[in-house]
């Protein structure tokens, strides 16, 4: 569904990425793993547009090159960003029935107004994160892991064909984590595909169908997870230092 081929990426003649090969299929919850600065976010910047890139990123087989963040979000690559920055001013149900519409404010929030903001759509999202609970909470009231799920549920309410995922644990403890894990197991079964990265190891290892492992900027191994759990390679480069 999601493929790359070739890519790379230079900040000011250092290179960040180098030539890396990847696909996502269908349905999967694919991890991207690596040391500090080994260009995972980078990798998911180039595939939303907001990084250069030389290579290719395809999407359903079509080319990407030249097209803005927000055409690449509108063909269905979603992201969350390792802070959830959230509309404080509106309640968890709210900030979900917003991102339905794909970046369209004046339609959601009239929609919002009137009261018709598809609440079948905002219940679904809710129930898959297990946050039905928090519809009429407000942001600020809500726990950090909380409100990284919120994060988690408005990219999954724009309905992505590929759901980036940057850190999703960072700043969770091992509780929050695990939950974490089952909800986006639980969305992976319910047929959204994903790109994860994260330095939660549990997490990462036990949620993902299959891994890619990055180091400056290489793809040094890809794998099932109880492979890449016994790769020499990875160990050295990554596990080893956990
Ligand atoms: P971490 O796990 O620490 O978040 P990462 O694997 O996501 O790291 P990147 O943030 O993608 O790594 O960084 C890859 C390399 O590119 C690093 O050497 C970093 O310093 C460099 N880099 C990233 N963004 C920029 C930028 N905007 N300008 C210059 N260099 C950058």
């Amino acid at each position: 569904m999601l493929q790359t081929s070739g890519l790379s990426v230079s900040y000011g003649g250092v290179a960040a990425l180098r030539d890396v090969d990847l696909d996502v299929g269908e349905g999967r919850l694919v991890g991207l793993i690596g040391p500090n600065g080994a260009g995972k976010t980078t990798f998911i910047d180039a595939l939303t547009g907001f990084a250069a890139y030389r290579g290719a990123v395809t999407l359903d087989g079509r080319d990407l090159r030249g097209m803005t963040p927000h055409e690449r979000f509108r063909l269905g690559l979603a992201r969350t960003w390792q802070t959830t920055e959230l509309f404080d001013d509106l309640t968890v149900g709210e900030n979900i029935a917003v991102a339905r519409h794909r970046l369209s404010l004046p339609n959601a929030v009239k929609e919002i107004i009137t009261g018709s903001s598809g609440s079948g759509m905002v219940d679904g999202v809710l129930d898959l994160l297990g946050l039905r609970w928090a519809r009429d909470a407000m942001p600020g009231d809500l726990s950090e892991g909380q409100r990284k799920l919120v994060g988690v549920a408005r990219a999954v309410a724009s309905q992505p064909r590929l759901l980036c995922l940057d850190e999703p644990a960072a700043g969770l403890d091992t509780h929050e984590s695990t939950q974490l894990g089952e909800r986006l197991r639980a969305l992976a079964d319910a047929g959204t595909s994903m790109l994860l990265v994260d330095h939660d190891m549990g997490l990462v290892l036990g949620v993902c169908d299959w891994l890619f492992v990055l180091e400056f900027g290489e793809l040094i191994a890809s794998g099932a997870p109880a492979e890449i759990r016994r790769d020499p390679r990875v160990v050295r480069a990554y596990l080893g230092l956990e």
